[in-house]
């Protein structure tokens, strides 16, 4: 049975000595870890965790090499005897020289079955020999040692060497001399550096080095030098060395490691309380501990449920490696409890924030009353929801489904019977005409309209009928405009787009252009909609009143899909009984939860809140200086930062942004976007900037 079936049950062994280094004062890293609290902390989050021993150094043993030789022995058999009990193993050096006994001991537990593999996380590559060291202390020298190179009485603690150089990978390198580098290059050991890292992303790096310690071996484990880590962050460590990795980051990508079922055991070296400051690397300590020992209350790692999800689910998304679990407001928070700033609210969905009290209490209440029906009957929820919708859009008939791209079909369909019977165009021959980097959703006929080329690769033929014109441009509207054209279809501001905010004028332009011509204006505001951009509708800030309006998203207030078409009567009465319709749309629980979502939107002014924080978020990002920016825009809460590609992927800036606490999501890889909740706080907004302002710094 592997040890990480009884994920619970670990042991911790301190090593105090500082034998191995020039500054000793790492020996008393594991006492003072253990006087921070540790264990308790440990055992708050569930573990069944016992420290039964810290070995030190023979004090009648004055030869340092044969010390070492000595308290590595006693490590190994701990070691050893941990895992032959079945438990997981912690190691807390003291320096790093006590790898050497940590991994001796997990070495021999698992020969009869076969090799060890190593995953070093060092800012040093501790490969030096007696030979090659200029200072000649022996913390340069473990990894060697572990690969039968060095001191003789350090490197004949096991029959062999317990490390086989093909299944060792170091990660997060940056200072290291010559004759070190040349004995791994030799031996063939893989090493990543932080340029490796700053160029493919430490969840990338980590994925490759596991297939490497993990694959030909009988399991594998992990020691970590604190140096590794940014000293920005964990200033308390042996030989602190500028750059490095960031602790979240580290930490999740642990947490997918320890998931494997082959995953060893853990060695944490180096820290050093004499330059710590108020305790922040013995947290980081225990953070890391966590990541690797803690598992979700529901008993799944973070990485566990992402497998899951991998091998059951399509892959048609490529989310950040976060595993939601709980919400609240513009807060969520992960399987083992991290908190983040939610500045992404599901694309604009979840605008009422995270499962708002009024709006749970009534998904409840109508739940336990009369949920579906479907629309072959009147129920008592939709009518009220219809008649408040019309009120608050200034519209005269909604036509309510479920999916913001069901709404957009909805729209598509009514244009061109209205073409046909209201307009006089011949049959077959209306035309629609969309904007270049449009979004309206994923059905084959809104993908007629779509520029964009991977969204319809492989998804050919498509409805014809469409036409495209650039965007912001209202000249190329009227020259598009034939006598065929049934409606001009538009975003008052492209979201998936890229946050494209239109020149002032445009839409208003556009709707006597429209007028002029007797074709249909419709705005898609499923994402600009409700409040998003500073007023209720995006297109009230030019005094527009569509033609056709559609609405999604947060109209669900933040719990189901709900949207809606809307229209003037004499546009929506070309609909007669059985030319469009669906089984759920505007059945009694949407319709609650619908009418609930637009009461809250109202009487919370979140439009309000939405200008007022938007232009407060805005103007502080406008101060922001860094090459890596080339636009801030944005209108309201809907915010788009655009990244120079060349210097940094969208993607990877969001993957910095979830690791200091904040959920964004890039749009066409080179936008980040920013669209929390409406509900956030001022001083939510302040602790996103902070980490926005140290995700362009670190
Ligand atoms: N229109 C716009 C403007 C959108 O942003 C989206 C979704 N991002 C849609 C339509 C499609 O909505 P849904 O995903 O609910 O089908």
């Amino acid at each position: 049975m592997s040890p990480r079936q009884h994920p619970k049950l670990l042991r911790i062994v301190g090593v105090a000595s500082g034998l191995g280094a020039p500054d000793p004062r790492c020996q008393d890293g594991p006492d003072a870890l253990r006087a921070a609290g540790l264990v308790e902390a440990l055992r708050a989050k569930g573990l069944d965790v016992a420290w039964p021993v810290t070995l030190r150094p023979n004090p009648e043993q004055h030869n340092t090499v044969a010390a070492l030789a000595d308290v590595c022995q006693r490590l190994a058999q701990r070691v050893e005897r941990i895992l032959w009990r079945e438990r997981l193993p912690l190691v807390l050096g003291g320096d790093h020289s006590c790898a050497i006994g940590t991994w001796s001991g997990v070495a021999r537990t698992l020969q009869p079955s076969g090799a060890l593999g190593l995953l070093w996380v060092d800012a040093h590559m501790d490969a030096h020999t007696p030979q090659t060291t200029e200072s000649g202390a022996l913390n340069g020298m473990p990894l060697a040692c572990l690969l039968g190179h060095g001191e003789k009485a350090l490197t004949t603690i096991n029959d062999q060497p317990p490390l086989n150089p093909a299944h060792v990978c170091l990660v997060g390198v940056r200072s290291f001399e010559r004759g070190e580098a040349d004995l791994l290059h030799r031996l063939g050991v893989r090493t990543y550096t932080m340029q490796d890292i700053a160029r493919r992303g430490l969840d990338a790096v980590m994925q490759e080095a596991l297939v490497h310690v993990q694959q030909g071996t009988a399991g594998f484990g992990v020691s970590i030098d604190l140096d590794a880590i940014n000293p920005l962050e964990a200033p308390g460590v042996g030989t602190p060395e500028p750059g490095g990795l960031v602790v979240a980051e580290l930490a999740r990508a642990l947490n997918a490691l320890a998931a494997h079922p082959a995953f060893m055991g853990l060695e944490i070296a180096e820290y050093n309380p004499a330059r710590d400051q108020a305790d922040v690397t013995a947290q980081r300590v225990a953070a890391l501990i966590e990541a690797v020992y803690v598992t979700s209350p529901a008993g799944h790692s973070e990485a566990s449920l992402v497998m899951l999800e991998q091998r059951y689910g399509a892959h048609n998304y490529e989310p950040l490696p976060v595993v939601l679990a709980r919400g609240k407001g513009a807060y969520v928070w992960d399987v083992v409890g991290r908190r983040y700033i939610d500045m992404m609210s599901a694309y604009s969905a979840v605008s009422h924030g995270h499962c708002h009290p009024r709006l749970t209490r009534v998904l409840a209440q109508q739940a336990r009353t009369l949920a579906v029906t479907s629309r072959s009957y009147y129920n008592d929820r939709l009518p009220l929801f219809l008649q408040r919708l019309c009120e608050v859009t200034g519209q005269e008939a909604a036509l309510p489904v479920n999916t913001g791209a069901e709404a957009v079909e909805t729209a598509l369909k009514v244009a061109r019977k209205w073409a046909y019977k209201v307009k006089g165009v011949a049959p077959e021959r209306a035309q629609i005409i969309a904007c270049k980097g449009n979004f309206h959703g994923r059905s084959i006929a809104i993908l007629a309209m779509s520029s964009e080329a991977q969204y319809r690769d492989g998804f050919a033929p498509f409805p014809v009928g469409f036409h495209a014109i650039p965007y912001g441009d209202a000249q190329a509207l009227e020259r598009a405009i034939t006598p065929e054209t049934a409606a001009f279809l538009v975003e008052p501001v492209q979201g998936e787009g890229g946050i494209i905010v239109p020149p002032v004028g445009y839409l208003a332009e556009c709707a006597r252009i429209c007028r002029r011509h007797n074709v249909l204006l419709i705005c898609d505001e499923v994402q600009t909609g409700l409040g998003r951009t500073g007023k209720l509708l995006a297109s009230a800030h030019e005094g527009v009143t569509p033609d056709g309006l559609i609405l999604g998203k947060a109209l669900g207030g933040g719990l189901l899909p709900v949207s809606a078409f809307l229209a003037r009567r004499s546009v929506m009465d070309v609909l007669t009984p059985g030319d469009h319709g669906s089984t759920f749309g505007g059945n009694p629980l949407a319709a609650a939860v619908g009418l609930e979502a637009l009461n809250v939107l109202i009487e919370e002014d979140l439009a309000g809140r939405a200008a007022e924080l938007g232009a407060y978020l805005l103007g502080e990002l406008h101060t922001l200086q860094s090459p890596l920016i080339r636009e801030v825009r944005g209108k309201g809460l809907l915010i788009g930062i655009e990244l120079d590609p060349a210097l940094v992927s969208a993607h990877r800036f969001c993957e910095r942004l979830l690791a200091h606490g904040v959920l964004s999501k890039d749009t066409h890889q080179t936008v980040v976007r920013l669209a929390p909740p409406l509900v956030i706080s001022k001083a939510q907004i302040d602790a996103a900037l902070v980490a926005i302002r140290a995700s362009f710094t670190g």
